[in-house]
């Protein structure tokens, strides 16, 4: 903490510049400060931050030209970048839209393990949960901390990235355990090659080389590979078992809503829409990167609900099958008295 503090007191003319000529639109307490007077961190934290104008960011910040003001500054301090998440900026939405996501997920965890009415169920959903509060974690976590300094933020821009693929290997692993309940042999293998490519993507969102901005459309198309080979067990599917009974069956309208929805997230990113069409209209509220998010959540509760749907089938059909075959046994011993 004492080497943090030291570090900031050493970075403190970011979080206060001196000759600022921002407008104030984003202003909080921010003063302007003689150069004389020594800057107090712990007075800082009190204080607050300006919010800077994309041409006040260091160059590893300037991602989007297109988002004009709403930044936070360069912190320094993990106390500060924790403190900024109940401060309104360009961030703000990014934040909560995950860290609400990831809460919620988790909740359902404990609630399907905690209530016995869901246990046959909780088994089937913990890789969906899991997978889904471990990926919002890790982006509310990155856009946290990401304007801490460019070496915090490329560490867990990592983190954010490494996150994804838990997000589609958990929804597709309990789909999976559904959809494919009376085929163990594809079960297993769908199961075993789309959490290898999961990992696999995991690994290489640790890498240097992998996160470096002329990436960024490679980034996109590795998730976009996931995605495209969580296709084929939902081929299968249709194939096997027909489009009327996948629908009913394997909740495949939720699934083809995700897919698009799924796309459509990827288009926002990478196009930066809207804000490329009005450039600082959209630098608090519903840019594309928050649009995305919320997309993300989106498809996430519409992939909760077709498991539901699935899991209610499918427990409805063992039930009958049972209550089936009980009948006809009691039905073959009342023959054989
Ligand atoms: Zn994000």
């Amino acid at each position: 903490m004492a080497e943090m503090t030291h570090f900031y007191k050493q970075n403190f003319k970011h979080l206060i510049p001196m000759n600022c000529k921002a407008s104030s639109k984003y202003s909080t307490v921010n003063e302007e400060r003689s150069s004389k007077e020594k800057p107090d961190p712990v007075e800082a934290e009190h204080q607050g931050w300006r919010a800077q104008h994309f041409e006040e960011l260091p160059a590893w910040r300037q991602d989007n030209e297109f988002i004009r003001g709403g930044y936070r500054p360069e912190l320094f301090s993990f106390s500060l970048c924790l403190n900024s998440v109940l401060r309104v900026h360009n961030e703000t939405a990014n934040i909560w839209t995950h860290l609400v996501g990831s809460a919620l997920f988790a909740a359902l965890i404990a609630i399907y393990f905690s209530l016995s009415q869901f246990r046959d169920e909780a088994m089937i959903f913990l890789p969906f949960f899991g997978g889904t509060a471990v990926c919002l974690a890790c982006s509310a976590l990155y856009h946290t901390v990401s304007c801490h300094s460019h070496e915090i933020s490329t560490s867990f821009a990592r983190v954010d990235y490494a996150g994804i693929p838990w997000l589609v290997v958990g929804g597709m692993l309990s789909w999976l355990q559904l959809a494919f309940q009376h085929d163990h042999t594809s079960r297993i293998v769908y199961s075993t090659i789309i959490p290898i490519l999961g990992m696999t993507t995991v690994v290489m969102s640790l890498t240097d080389k992998f996160n470096a901005r002329e990436y960024r459309a490679f980034r996109v198309m590795c998730f976009g590979l996931i995605v495209a080979f969580s296709v084929i067990p939902l081929l299968h599917c249709v194939i096997a078992i027909g489009l009327k009974r996948a629908v009913t069956e394997a909740s495949m309208c939720h699934m083809l809503i995700i897919v698009i929805l799924d796309l459509l997230a990827g288009i926002v990113y990478s196009c930066r829409i809207p804000e490329r069409f009005a450039p600082g209209r959209f630098d608090i509220w519903f840019h594309s990167h928050q649009i995305h998010h919320a997309i993300v959540v989106v498809a996430a509760l519409i992939h909760y609900m077709g498991l539901l749907e699935m899991a209610a089938f499918h427990k409805m059909n063992t039930n009958s099958t049972e209550e089936v075959l009980f009948v006809k046994s009691n039905f073959n011993q009342s023959n054989n008295l």
